[in-house]
């Protein structure tokens, strides 16, 4: 079977993994960003020495996903200056001369858990994580979602909590989803670390009235057939039952579907691929990237 490549480049680490287009994974190197200088070089390393037919990128973002602009493949507007308008895609590309796919890394999450994951068999799906930032990829009629530029799902308003004063700590709008909902917006209001307040009910009935709200939205302009909610701070699986009491709540009936109703519980999910889901899309987009070259 033919070996793929997946790069999934994250803020703190980037995941190199050579593997099959079945997810099996044959060998991972897990790196530290820090600076393309520093980082590169060890990613370029992984693949001088595991040969792969093709490599799927998955990159925090933003990201120029556009295959017409000329700064197509590189990191746009991140907070982390080092890697602002860095050439990510063509970094790799001048190395090896395969083909490489580049998109989001909730992108290629998505992609993952509806090939081989909890979507498994369904034409589409979405993958949110709830981490550091808020993102979400979409994966939808079989394609990865993309128009003027990837989706930016965490950055969307959302209705306050009424016992909430927080401000949010979106640096572009204050009090976004992921300016109210990411893990440092929850270690900000309450002044603990998230994964030390698993028994403060109220922090978590907060997440869910919000992460619901985004959920109920996502739901009525994409109708997803599965929901895969990931990042560290849904490790709290009590959000999951708030998620559900708010989203009924919110919805009042008016989708007559069972997967919001009765069944939202196999509807709503974790990762099927659990942290594997980006790198698993990695290598699947890898595998299109290569049929598509043929
Ligand atoms: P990243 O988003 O950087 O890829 P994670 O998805 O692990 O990484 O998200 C990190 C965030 O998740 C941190 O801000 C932290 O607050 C939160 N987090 C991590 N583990 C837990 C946990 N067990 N419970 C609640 N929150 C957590
Ligand atoms: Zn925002």
């Amino acid at each position: 079977m033919k070996l793929f490549g997946a790069i999934e480049a994250g803020g703190t680490k980037f995941v190199c993994a050579a593997g099959t287009e079945t997810g099996e994974i044959k060998e991972r190197v897990s790196i530290a960003t820090t600076t393309p200088e520093e980082t590169m070089p060890e990613v370029i390393a992984f693949f001088n020495k595991h040969k792969v037919e093709a490599i799927g990128i998955g990159s925090f973002g933003p990201i120029d996903v556009d295959k017409n602009s000329p700064t197509y493949g590189n990191i746009t507007t991140t907070p982390k200056l080092a890697w602002r308008d860095y050439p990510l895609l063509s970094s790799v590309q001048k190395e090896f001369s395969i083909p490489i796919g580049f998109n989001t890394d909730v992108n290629i999450a998505a992609m993952g858990e509806a090939v081989l994951g909890a979507a498994k068999g369904l034409d589409s799906c979405l993958y949110i994580t709830v981490g550091t930032g808020i993102g979400a990829g979409a994966y939808i009629q079989g394609e990865l979602l993309q128009g003027l530029t990837h989706p930016e799902m965490g950055h969307i308003l959302v209705r306050r909590h009424p016992e909430d004063s927080y401000k949010g700590r979106c640096p572009y709008h204050g009090d976004c989803l992921e300016g109210l909902a990411a893990g440092p917006a929850i270690e900000e209001r309450w002044g603990t670390k998230a994964a030390e307040l698993s028994n403060n009910d109220k922090v978590w009935e907060m997440e869910g009235y919000y992460i619901a709200q985004a959920l109920m939205q996502y739901i009525l302009i994409l109708s997803p057939k599965k929901i895969i909610l990931g990042g560290g701070v849904m490790n709290q699986e009590q959000v999951l039952e708030y998620i559900n009491k708010y989203l009924k709540e919110f919805l009042n009936g008016y989708l007559e579907f069972p997967q919001v109703s009765t069944d939202m519980g196999s509807y709503i999910v974790r990762p099927g691929l659990g942290d594997n889901a980006g790198i698993t899309g990695g290598l699947l987009l890898a595998k299109r990237v290569y049929e598509e070259s043929k």
